[in-house]
């Protein structure tokens, strides 16, 4: 039996981020609550349950104590305003790519835009993005929906329309729903907001499907995204939907099997997958090296400007104009340790950013604020030589032999003497 594993298994950027941002919070000794289930895989939320977080519905059932993450699919505004109002605890993980399409919607009502929105209404992602719209909005499930609305509404077809999806939408869909949108709708700006690790995940799942003789896909059953893998793959071969290794089905060997799993699905359900796989293939070491090529960035000097579009307790998010989220880690915010976030930066501001580290798996750009602040210090600190001019700084930390002294991001020893 030949067995392939797609390269783009397994936990994406956003998730991996909300379920990391949970298991902070209890390494922190904090008490938690997600407002609905973190990630869409039993395996994780049970395990979160057993470490006492609680999964409440509605803010207003947030235990006492506690602190309320927000999940990647995000929340609408009419929730984000109660939970400021009922003062509790909260930490937004919601995913910076379905932040973006939060800006979109309520920025097509500013600009007197009607909103469509191609995904699935029935999803909180969905739920949330249309909980930001500030006007007239319509979501669609697929082209022949947009086609019907468009009949049923010809002064669509004239309107100032601003056309996004949600992030999980289907890439082959959407690719009708432009085509539909190009013939029929003469003012429409479009908006390609389906994320990077989607596509990514749905394309090779597509050209594994199509080359291998059965497909499995690991993921939990109510995953969105686990499911049109799933549906992706049934088009080519025999497919497969499993949420645990002992749930594989025995192949008959001379078989090419192909897996892949949804962005929800932890590494550690794919390597049990693939080790009862290995037992009959020795095909683990190759996922291996798959896992490590797939998780390689590249380093890059690029200087991009940007706007700051939402603000956490340990990162930034930054719009840089490209299709990549572009976020900034706390560290990188400020030379000094001690100040937060959103007494740094506040949404709307603009500032010129150094590019750390792109993934472009993922779809993201770690930016510093500190470092490009930092150069510019230092020419400020270099002019005052010349002209013999006083600066003043704020002393951050005593160290042996003199302080630390901060100025315009720059670290500046002043020996005791
Ligand atoms: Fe964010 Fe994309 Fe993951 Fe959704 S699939 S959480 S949009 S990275």
């Amino acid at each position: 039996m030949k067995v392939e594993v797609a390269k783009t298994a397994g936990f994406c950027f956003g998730v991996d981020r909300a379920v990391s941002t949970v298991y902070r919070l209890l390494e922190e000794g904090k008490r938690t609550a997600t407002l609905g289930p973190i990630i869409h895989n039993p395996q994780v939320t049970g395990d979160l349950a057993a470490r006492g977080v609680v999964t409440v519905n509605d803010p207003a059932e947030t235990p006492k104590g506690c602190t309320l993450v927000i999940r990647s699919h995000g929340v609408s505004q009419a929730v984000e305003e109660k939970i400021r109002a009922l003062d509790i605890p909260c930490v937004d993980a919601t995913c910076p790519f379905v932040k973006k399409i939060h800006q979109l919607a309520a920025a097509a009502g500013d600009q007197g835009k009607t909103f469509l929105l191609a995904g699935d209404r029935d999803h909180p992602e969905v739920q949330g993005i249309l909980g930001h719209c500030k006007g007239e909005n319509f979501t669609v499930k697929n082209n022949e929906e947009l086609v019907n609305l468009l009949k049923n509404n010809p002064d669509l077809r004239e309107k100032p329309l601003a056309f996004a999806a949600q992030t999980t939408f289907h890439a082959g869909e959407w690719e009708k729903c432009l085509e539909t949108l190009k013939k029929l709708c003469t003012n429409a700006a479009v908006f390609a907001t389906i994320c990077n690790a989607t596509a990514r995940r749905q394309k090779e799942a597509k050209t594994l499907a199509q080359r291998c003789d059965r497909m499995i896909v690991v993921g939990g059953r109510d995953s969105s995204n686990t499911a049109k893998l799933r549906d992706i793959c049934a088009q080519y071969c025999e497919t497969y939907l499993i949420e645990r290794a002992d749930e594989l089905p025995v192949f008959s060997a001379g078989l090419s099997v192909g897996i892949t799993a949804g962005a929800s699905t932890p590494a550690s359900i794919i390597k049990e997958v693939l080790a009862t796989m290995a037992e009959v293939t020795n095909n683990e070491q190759n996922f291996e090296e798959m896992l490590e090529e797939s998780l390689k960035s590249f380093n890059t000097d690029e200087r991009v400007h940007g706007v700051v579009v939402g603000i956490s307790p340990t990162e930034v998010y930054v719009d840089v104009g490209r299709k990549q989220a572009g976020f900034i880690p706390a560290n990188e915010l400020s030379n000094d340790p001690s100040v937060k976030p959103e007494d740094v930066v506040k949404i709307g501001d603009e500032m010129d950013l150094l590019i750390m580290k792109t993934n472009d798996q993922e779809g993201t750009i770690m930016l510093s604020k500190r470092r490009v602040d930092a150069m510019k210090g230092w020419d400020e600190i270099s002019q005052a030589l010349e002209n013999n001019e006083v600066l003043e700084g704020k002393v951050i930390e005593v160290v042996k032999g003199g302080v630390i002294v901060l100025y315009k991001a720059m670290r500046i020893f002043v020996p005791a003497s």
